[in-house]
């Protein structure tokens, strides 16, 4: 991953905890980066408003603004299982023979395993702005698209 898209992969987890806070969205169905675009679809039983949109994006760029920290851990699968059950995890599966997981935590915010490259702090992220979102009733997928800028 080149820079531009470690910031937009890293607004992924920012955007995630913000959604998690306003929306109560717990599952990740999937994520999309492209350069400076980011989507994050989430499993969500109805459809938001567009003020709930827009306080999600509030919530994000002000947690960007602080300057938390993005801390990983390197741990066995069984015991971060065990540490932080499974908040850790995605809709789409780890394989089962991976055994080892790099836990990324945003404190107080967001938890996720992830493998990829992440910034050290949520200030090098910059702004995030919604492109567009839709909410996708059959399949109650909410997705959300964004430009890091
Ligand atoms: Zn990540």
């Amino acid at each position: 991953m080149d820079s531009i898209e470690i910031r937009t992969h890293s607004a992924l987890h920012v955007l995630k905890g913000a959604s998690k806070k306003i929306l109560n969205a717990k599952w990740t169905a999937s994520t999309y980066v492209n350069g400076p675009h980011g989507r994050l679809t989430l499993k969500f039983d109805r459809k938001p408003n567009e003020e709930e949109i827009s306080q999600i994006f509030k919530e994000a760029n002000k947690k960007i603004l602080e300057g938390a920290s993005f801390i990983v851990e390197k741990l066995q699968r069984e015991e971060a299982e065990k540490k932080y059950g499974d908040e850790i995890y995605d809709l789409f599966p780890i394989p089962p023979d991976i055994k080892e997981l790099y836990i990324v935590i945003i404190p107080g915010w967001n938890i996720n395993a992830c493998n990829k490259q992440h910034v050290s702090d949520t200030r090098e992220i910059g702004e995030i702005k919604l492109d567009h979102w839709r909410y996708r009733n059959a399949k109650q997928l909410l997705e959300i698209s964004f430009n890091v800028i």
